[in-house]
């Protein structure tokens, strides 16, 4: 599609070299960034210079996830509008975290910075790792930040691009370590490995040796095939230097500055920082080693206020990791409920037999519930533990979240043990991923309030179908509270046709005797009081309209 005048979901809205900011569907956008790098970089173009910076600019300041995921919206699978990064709605596709290292890559060999190498090595380990299983063969196509359980990686899908691209490009990292320009190498990624590189002044074989992400020492060893002048030039990320992401969206909660060390043979060697490279410039031998040494606290990072959804959070970040909050190492299987003071000190364990081998943290933080009967919350000390964001769902479905909230506004409190919140949900759809969704009391803003979970039927329409509530108990009920899901006029849900209340008893559903009338609205609960009964069961039946299907909210039963 080739503009101007076309479409911004396909980036023919104006000419490339008019564009400056990034619209539209994420993937193709950065496929054609990244061919527009390559451009600019063949042919010295000023304008695709200029467009190109400038789409980098307005990405990574506005709409760059800290996992170095883009594309907010699944509407379109799209950009959204600046500083709209919804957490648990993110879409940040797999093939839009691949096509983000694509495009830095090249923005890298087109200015030689390592500000680009940052945000690739950002995507690569975080963004980009978290779409696939930890087993190899399940895949994420959207990476949310935050879950209540409902996203779950498939083996394949209707649609699998993310899948083989995830295939190809694994196979083309080594390619990513080091670049050379004449008689410059680049160090760019830090990962164990031996190569080999023909500068103009002769071959050099290079050997890393490195734990890296897990410490941050790095030895490499320098061999040329005879002494030989050349510029090694070695990435100090910056991350290292206090700076989570360029263009100030992310920022280190403590920016003191780490101690750096880069030593030569053994020795602590003086070095210029060029574009963000350590730059060592001398006459090389075999046997050389170069050392580096990069700090690896636990740092907190907070987002820029504009971030709605990260507002009285934080994020922790150890090295390139960025790390998650996930239901099996936490209190009661929940994390959305979880507060953790700012200055809470962190302990980094090794742990050998947990996914793999992985760095967790721990500090001490405090779980907030709802209770009954009252509308003052509950707030309990708890362990919390973090894992490396790229590791999370490989345990079946759990609560997840990236933003570790600091105030307690901020947080999702737990469900109050409510007759509803208690039961098993059921319902006559055949996955049982948004059931949670129905007793989890998060009021929505509105009916078409897409942030959190909501059960729909889409895309069926004019069938009759039902939500079921089993109690854990008997109890005694005479009032159901319901809160449709309505997407419209875009989307396919809309409030039902008509709905009604059973109950059980002796094996039989019977209507329940209403005492006020049924009502069906947008953008508030549904109250329906009735004659009380006493039983172990409630169902919902709700008739879907002709032309749609429906979704529920909330159900809350009194
Ligand atoms: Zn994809």
């Amino acid at each position: 599609m080739r503009g101007p005048k076309g479409d911004a979901y396909n980036q023919a809205h104006k000419r490339v070299v008019d564009q400056d900011e990034a619209v539209g569907h994420a993937v193709r956008a950065t496929y054609m960034y990244s061919a527009m790098a390559d451009v600019a970089a063949l042919t010295g173009d000023k304008r695709y210079l200029a467009a190109i910076d400038a789409l980098w600019n307005d990405v990574v300041s506005k709409k760059l996830y800290i996992t170095g995921g883009i594309g907010a919206t699944g509407n379109g699978e799209a950009f959204g509008q600046p500083f709209e990064l919804p957490n648990m709605s993110a879409y940040a596709e797999t093939c839009a975290a691949i096509a983000n290292v694509y495009w830095n890559q090249r923005m890298f060999l087109l200015h030689g910075d390592a500000k680009y190498v940052d945000v690739l090595e950002r995507t690569l380990y975080n963004g980009l790792l978290a779409g696939v299983s930890l087993s190899g063969d399940h895949f994420f196509y959207p990476n949310p930040l935050a879950s209540m359980g409902q996203h779950q990686r498939g083996a394949w899908f209707a649609c699998a691009c993310c899948i083989s691209n995830m295939t190809r490009f694994m196979a083309s990292v080594p390619g990513y370590v080091y670049a050379q320009n004449a008689n410059d190498l680049y160090v760019n990624l830090f990962m164990t490995s031996t190569s080999a590189v023909q500068l103009p002044t002769g071959k050099v074989s290079l050997a890393q040796q490195t734990n890296y992400p897990w410490d941050g020492q790095l030895d490499l060893a320098v061999n040329p095939a005879k002494r030989q002048d050349f510029t090694l030039r070695v990435r100090i990320p910056g991350w290292a230097q206090q700076q989570p992401t360029p263009g100030g969206l992310y920022r280190f909660v403590d920016d003191t500055p780490q101690p750096i060390a880069l030593r030569l043979n053994g020795q602590p060697v003086a070095y210029t920082l060029d574009h963000g490279y350590a730059v060592l410039n001398r006459r090389w031998q075999k046997g050389d080693h170069v050392t580096l040494t990069l700090p690896m606290a636990a740092e907190q990072v907070v987002a820029r206020a504009e971030v709605r959804d990260d507002r009285g959070k934080f994020a922790w970040q150890r090295g390139p990791l960025v790390y998650c909050l996930e239901g099996p190492d936490n209190a009661n299987g929940l994390v959305q409920n979880i507060t953790v003071d700012q200055k809470a000190p962190v302990e980094i364990v090794y742990q050998d037999g947990l996914l793999n081998g992985l760095d967790v943290l721990k500090a001490s933080g405090a779980g907030t519930h709802r209770q009954l009967g009252s509308i003052q919350l509950l707030t309990t000390p708890q362990a919390v533990q973090a894992i490396p964001y790229y590791a999370w769902a490989n345990r079946g479905p759990s609560d997840m979240t990236v933003w570790v909230p600091y105030e307690m506004a901020a947080a999702r409190p737990q469900p109050a043990p409510t007759v509803a919140s208690r039961s098993t949900a059921s319902s006559s759809l055949k996955s049982t991923r948004t059931l949670k969704a129905l007793a989890d009391q998060y009021d929505p803003a509105n009916s078409q309030d897409a942030s959190y979970p909501y059960l729909h039927w889409w895309p069926k329409k004019n069938t009759t179908e039902f939500v079921q509530y089993d109690f854990a108990e008997p109890a005694t009920v005479s009032e159901s509270r319901v809160y449709w899901f309505d997407d419209g006029p875009w989307g396919g849900c809309r409030i039902p046709a008509s709905y009604k209340v059973y109950y059980q008893q002796d094996g039989q559903w019977l209507p329940v005797k209403n005492t006020t009338p049924y009502t069906i609205t947008k953008d508030a609960y549904n109250t329906v009081t009735f004659e009380p009964v006493r039983t172990t069961a409630l169902k919902l039946e709700v008739q879907l309209p002709v032309d749609n299907a429906a979704g529920i909210h909330e159900w809350a039963v009194q």
